[in-house]
């Protein structure tokens, strides 16, 4: 088990669609358990694993919701279907929506409200989830990164701007950057 450097918008394998997995191997059963385990020392509430630097379609999730009940698994090749997103702007502090590859930046981005999950388990069953409300918008975040995309390439004006000038500050948005949880601290 181990913590895995967190690759920074500006890599090269966060910007481009992930490669298939197929079939659920020891080494996929492996990457997953130090996802999670990174994920959880970030700490953050899904995993991507082009995060850590993995051209694969995979990503972690581990969020508990405001009744205490927790919402955590393991989507392996998994498509999902959305509701319509809604109009209009984001509510600043409701939609306020934050990524690792990101890190201590927060911008406010819609979402839709439900999603329908598809993917793989670890024991290499299909399965459905139905999400709505933050879970369905972390399964959104992590499926876009199964596409190349992150939350900061979705947001509209003023957010757009200011996130562009929140990651030319800070020097990213060049390939070889990345962060590693426990060791080095940063801002939320
Ligand atoms: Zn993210």
């Amino acid at each position: 088990m181990a913590v895995l450097p967190l690759c920074i918008t500006g890599e090269p394998v966060l910007h481009s669609p992930a490669a298939e997995v197929g079939a659920v191997t020891d080494e996929v059963r492996a990457l997953v358990t130090d996802m999670i385990e990174t994920m959880k020392a970030a700490p953050g509430v899904g995993l991507a694993a082009p995060q850590v630097g993995v051209d694969a379609r995979i990503f972690v999730y581990d969020w508990v919701d405001d009744s205490g009940e927790r919402h955590s698994g393991t989507a392996i090749d998994p498509e999902l279907l959305v509701s319509p997103p809604p109009l209009g702007d984001p509510d600043d502090e409701e939609d306020s929506e934050g990524c690792l590859s990101v890190p201590g930046e927060r911008f406010p981005l819609r979402r839709s409200e439900r999603a329908l999950l598809r993917a793989t388990d670890l024991d290499g069953r299909r399965y459905e989830l139905e999400a709505h409300g933050w879970l369905a918008r972390i399964l959104q975040h992590e499926y876009d990164h199964l596409q190349g995309i992150l939350y900061v390439d979705r947001l509209t004006h003023p957010h757009a701007k200011a996130a562009l000038k929140a990651i030319k500050k800070q020097s990213w948005g060049s390939p070889g950057q990345s962060w590693l949880p426990g060791r080095d601290h940063l801002e939320d």
